[in-house]
């Protein structure tokens, strides 16, 4: 690291070799042990099934996040939702990358269709006809590949062609399309991963694979091969694999998790953050006990989004996180078990915003800083 740029409590939480206690605060830390345990079992589940991983990189935004994932989950590749994020994993090494996505624009796709000139596979999706044209010329521009897969709205209603014929029509036009490499279909459906009900869940995927399946009928139909089935996250992934149709998971939170997937179910009626461990906090310091039952932390709005609740307190019997305001956080203390300068972990309400608030993820094993990793694409939102 450039340390002369890098100067703890200015720019960094953190230096290697630290213990918790000199961390400064508010910041992200990662539980080394849980995050590879989360790595390792995703990792063997999805070899079980006999479905590759690409993991979502949205969700951490870091390249050593994701050579982790390779090297300890088995991840082949991972998935972006941006151009700009791509670009950030490529440039820090990052050589399979899915913008699972749809890329508009003439200056974002000009800048996705460089991206293989970095040595990267690149693929992204598309669901409607301009936009295959579109990419077609700008690969053709640069002598470049990109492969591109075929969204359909399974369910969701975000993106994604409704209906199978859309799918072929489009397949169709990709085979045609010079720099254009078709590599199958995208199907996920974000709406079902928060279901807290695993059996409500099961149900609901059930539309999604009659959808899969009438689509891959279509194009075998046209003769069009799709090597490729993308999608499933963290709340559904077992139907995804388990259909048989699927050949491909792009799961991201499980490898911090985060206070809302913690409390849905999984497949055996336990809370999810019993199979997936909490593994990023927000570690925040008291800094005022104004009265009692109260505790006022440094770690408010500015560092965390509460879009999915606030952020649930670990390990520290009896506190709860109550309100929060830009800088400060309520921590409502009955027992008053709390010291100006107690460092407590948060467990934050939904791990994706939350990491995109910060620079740094601070490694810890034990109680010492084992690495300090850049939030690489953080604030990539183009
Ligand atoms: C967010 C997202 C995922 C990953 O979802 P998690 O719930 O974080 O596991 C997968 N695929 C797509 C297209 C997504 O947008």
């Amino acid at each position: 690291m450039e340390s002369l740029s890098h100067v703890v409590g200015y720019d960094i939480p953190a230096q290697v070799g630290m213990s918790f206690s000199e961390v400064q605060t508010p910041c992200l830390i990662l539980d080394l042990e849980a995050f590879e345990g989360n790595l390792r079992h995703m990792g063997q589940l999805a070899a079980k099934l006999g479905v590759r991983l690409r993991p979502h990189g949205k969700m951490h935004k870091s390249a050593d996040v994701a050579r982790q994932q390779a090297l300890i989950g088995g991840a082949q590749g991972i998935c972006c939702q941006k151009v700009s994020e791509a670009e950030a994993f490529v440039r820090a090494g990052i050589a399979d990358v899915l913008v699972s996505n749809q890329a508009r624009g003439t200056v974002k796709i000009d800048r996705l269709a460089q991206l293989p000139l970095m040595g990267a596979k690149v693929a992204v999706c598309v669901d409607d006809l301009p936009n295959v044209a579109e990419l077609s010329t700008a690969t053709q521009n640069h002598a470049t590949k990109l492969g591109v897969l075929v969204e359909i709205d399974c369910g969701a209603g975000r993106c994604g062609v409704a209906t199978p014929q859309q799918a072929v029509e489009i397949a169709r036009a990709v085979v045609a399309a010079p720099g254009l490499r078709f590599e199958g279909i995208q199907a996920y459906h974000g709406s079902i991963q928060h279901v807290a009900d695993f059996k409500e869940r099961e149900t609901a995927f059930r539309g999604v694979d009659e959808k899969v399946r009438s689509v891959l009928g279509a194009l075998s139909e046209a003769q069009i091969p799709c090597g490729t089935v993308t999608g499933g996250g963290t709340g559904s992934f077992q139907f995804e694999a388990q259909s048989g149709l699927y050949t491909e998971l792009q799961c991201g939170s499980y490898a911090f998790m985060d206070a809302d997937y913690g409390r849905i179910d999984s497949a055996n009626g336990a809370r999810l953050d019993e199979t997936f461990k909490n593994a990023l906090f927000l570690l925040t310091s008291v800094m005022s006990k104004p009265k009692s039952g109260l505790a006022i932390c440094d770690a408010g709005l500015k560092v965390q989004s509460v879009d999915s609740g606030l952020p649930e307190v670990f390990d520290c019997e009896g506190v709860s996180y109550a309100a929060c305001s830009d800088e400060h956080g309520t921590l409502k203390d009955p027992n008053d078990t709390l010291l100006i300068g107690d460092q407590i972990r948060l467990v934050p309400g939904h791990c994706d915003p939350t990491c995109n608030l910060h620079d740094w993820y601070v490694g810890m094993r034990g109680d010492v800083v084992e690495c300090l990793w850049p939030i690489t694409a953080r604030g990539k939102a183009f």
